[in-house]
């Protein structure tokens, strides 16, 4: 799993345009197994939650949008929130996979790959973490 060092420059960057202790999100660019770009998206914020916006998605072009399959916000807890798992979770059963990447307030990036399963007893489908990793906001 990686991040290209521009994401997390412009993490850096955007964290100047927004107000301290205000949620704030996007939907994250994936080749392979590395996030590439990321769109930053907010159709509502608060202290205690982000909403993004499907639009900024479909604003994209078709080649582009097919490598949104992420999203990250900032947040005030350490790990993912309930509500953010089951986010995940339903972003994975539509994509086949998901990054949730999500800033702590401890300035460490929690990075997971969440991947489509299917039971193969009774065919449900499922979501399971593959993958997590952290990073530095400034690595
Ligand atoms: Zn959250």
């Amino acid at each position: 799993m990686k991040v290209n060092k521009i994401v997390f420059e412009k993490i850096r960057e955007e964290i100047k345009n927004q107000k301290e202790g205000i949620e704030f999100g996007g939907w994250l660019l994936i080749e392979g197994n590395e996030v590439y770009n990321i769109i930053f998206s907010n159709k509502e914020q608060s202290g205690g939650h982000v909403k993004l916006d499907p639009k900024d998605v479909l604003r994209l072009n078709p080649d582009e949008r097919k490598h949104v399959k992420g999203w990250w916000h900032r947040h005030p807890i350490q790990g993912p929130s309930q509500i953010d798992r089951n986010q995940t979770y339903d972003l994975t059963m539509l994509w086949g996979e998901c990054r949730m990447l999500i800033l702590q307030p401890n300035n460490k990036i929690v990075d997971w790959h969440v991947i489509k399963a299917e039971d193969i007893i009774d065919g449900n489908e499922y979501a399971y973490v593959k993958e997590k990793k952290e990073w530095g906001l400034h690595e």
